[in-house]
């Protein structure tokens, strides 16, 4: 189904529940132009296309709550937002943009209580069969721009954006690889099996004389580049593992599926902002997102 055609069946059953609120007092037409489902559409998601090969995508920054969209209660539903992430992400964006590099960006401004975009259909939705649509749309965006990436640029990154809150103050960085994975020592970390575990397997596979580890804690591992610019990042050359009973996020379903650990060339990684100096108030957030553009272009440099 082509996207416009998808949209257009999401806008109706959103279309369907309003009027399933409306219809008991009113009796008039129900007719809606595609224009003015089109632009609703517009108001929960952002889509844009790049000309560098980078993908950012935030889903838990969004604070639209729909009423027509029913809370999600089902157990293991988490509906806490990531403060600041959506507007972080968007400042990242524009700082590249300052550059002259526009990145891949999707991003979704419902709030989380409503759809969990990090999450298989099922947990993300909890049955919901308007967000279950939503959900199909939003992902097919990101396979779309993944595979444009591909074919355009051969290879590319996926950079997922959240927010921790967990005690240590400092970025977490999920490459699909556990606190314990990450506290082996380097020759046990580059054997194939992490290696292929990993969200980043293509560029392990694809770098001159780079092993994983050098990916994870050496001097041009992206942990290390946040470092160098004031923000303590786990992993990195200074900070290689979170210590035993110390929190950490590894990644989760967006990382899966769109890094290269089941297939394809383009990697990912889940960025988790801690609060202090990055996300507290509005000129923290100011420079972290023009160091965080820096550390981005280095890296695609060094790397892609
Ligand atoms: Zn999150």
């Amino acid at each position: 189904m082509s996207r416009k055609r998808l949209v257009r069946r999401i806008l109706h059953l959103i279309l369907i529940g309003l009027l399933s609120v409306s219809c008991s007092k009113s009796n008039g037409s129900s007719e809606v132009s595609n224009e003015e489902l089109d632009r609703n559409w517009e108001q929960y998601t952002i889509f844009k296309q790049g000309n560098i090969p980078l993908l950012l995508i935030s889903v838990h920054g969004g604070d639209i709550e729909p009423d027509f969209i029913e809370d999600r209660t089902c157990s293991q539903a988490v509906t806490v937002k990531d403060l600041h992430t959506l507007e972080i992400t968007q400042g990242i964006e524009s700082e590249l943009v300052k550059l002259g590099y526009q990145p891949y960006v999707v991003i979704n401004k419902l709030h989380r209580k409503k759809i969990d975009l990090n999450r298989s259909v099922s947990n993300a939705t909890c049955g919901n069969p308007i967000t279950s649509e939503y959900w199909q749309l939003f992902h097919d965006q990101i396979k779309a721009y993944r595979s444009e990436i591909e074919t355009k640029f051969s290879t590319g990154l996926v950079l997922d954006v959240h927010g921790h809150s967990h005690e240590v103050q400092r970025i977490e960085l999920g490459y699909l690889l556990s606190a314990t994975d990450l506290r082996q020592e380097n020759e046990t970390l580059n054997e194939v099996a992490y290696k292929n575990k990993s969200s980043i397997r293509h560029l392990t596979e694809n770098s001159t004389g780079l092993q994983l580890s050098d990916y994870l804690n050496g001097a041009q591992s992206f942990g290390q580049l946040f470092e160098e610019r004031g923000y303590p990042s786990v992993p990195s050359l200074s900070d290689r593992a979170p210590k035993e009973g110390e929190a950490y996020w590894s990644g989760g379903y967006n990382t899966q599926e769109y890094g290269s650990r089941y297939s394809g060339d383009v990697d990912a990684i889940q960025v988790e902002l801690n609060m202090t100096n990055v996300r507290n108030n509005a000129s923290n957030r100011s420079r972290f997102t023009r160091y965080c553009a820096e550390v981005i272009l280095s890296y695609l440099e060094t790397h892609y």
